[in-house]
């Protein structure tokens, strides 16, 4: 089947879709982006999407390049095209083409928009849910401002390719004090052994992915204990359980962190609960 592309006000197959070579994407990852989960062919958590992608542009002066409700078309749109049931809608916003030179360019210049979307397998992501994923922890080499979703992710693959090359399947970052930040391109969370939910504070360290916002709904719902704090990597150890979250993968049971079982090393019943009765507490537009 024929993907599209939407780039910079036009709908393209995909062999066509080209940003010039001196997008500023491209030469100095000066852009934001975001990711909305696809179910049912409908757009999962649309408004806080929009509104975290509102709140990046604005945190790297980045004026927005069309309305929301301009965009929502444009990522609708994308999904027709590509005749996505269930899958992921992708959309890219940079600060445009201009000579490269690392102030900002003129005024004039116009944000490039890239809009891609492309199927997931369910029946593999459940089956891998199922499983639960084994994850190893590197340090957190980042920059210091990791809550602002921008293009440049460069720590984050390398930690994912070491996380692939030594058998697991992502990494958490670890601080310099020793406390885990969140995976690779998802958050973290842990079960303690006394059964209270812990993940980070949504502070310069970590992105507030939406996933987790809706994850701190079900927990509310369900009357479970929550902490948001920093928790350190001997208690993830000893945690019950633990699981990331993102809107590709929900919520994510994590069996193993570098090499040791978490709990029984079998996903637990509090991030099981969770993932099925997620879809609960999002909104589908
Ligand atoms: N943290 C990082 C570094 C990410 O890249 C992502 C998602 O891409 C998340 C957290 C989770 O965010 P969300 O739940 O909005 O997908």
């Amino acid at each position: 089947m024929s993907r599209y592309a939407y780039v910079n006000g036009r709908y393209l197959p995909f062999r066509d879709a080209k940003v010039h070579i001196e997008d500023r994407g491209y030469q100095f990852s000066d852009g934001v982006y975001e990711v909305c989960e696809v179910r049912g062919s409908r757009l999962i958590d649309e408004r806080r999407h929009f509104e975290r992608l509102q709140r990046s542009l604005t945190e790297i002066r980045i004026a927005p390049p069309m309305s929301v409700r301009a965009l929502g078309i444009v990522l609708r749109e994308v999904v027709r095209l590509n005749r996505i049931g269930y899958g992921i809608v992708y959309v890219q916003i940079t600060r445009g083409v201009a000579r490269r030179d690392h102030a900002f360019p003129p005024p004039q210049t116009l944000p490039s928009i890239v809009v891609t979307a492309r199927s997931l397998n369910m029946a593999r992501n459940k089956a891998l849910a199922e499983k639960g994923i084994a994850v190893i922890s590197v340090p957190d080499n980042r920059w210091g401002r990791v809550d602002i979703k921008t293009i440049g992710l460069l720590p984050n693959v390398l930690a994912r390719q070491e996380a692939i090359e030594r058998g697991a399947r992502d990494a958490w970052f670890v601080d310099k004090d020793g406390k885990v930040t969140e995976a690779s391109s998802a958050n973290a969370w842990i079960v303690t052994a006394g059964g209270v939910l812990v993940t980070r504070r949504a502070d310069h360290a970590i992105l507030r992915g939406i996933t987790r916002t809706v994850v701190f709904d079900a927990i509310k719902a369900k009357g479970l204990s929550v902490e948001e704090r920093a928790f350190t990597l001997e208690e993830a150890y000893r945690a019950r359980e633990a699981f990331i979250t993102s809107a590709s993968q929900i919520v994510l049971p994590v069996v193993t962190i570098d090499g040791q079982a978490v709990g029984d090393g079998k996903p637990g019943p509090v991030a099981t609960a969770l993932r099925r009765e997620y879809y609960r507490y999002t909104e589908a537009s």
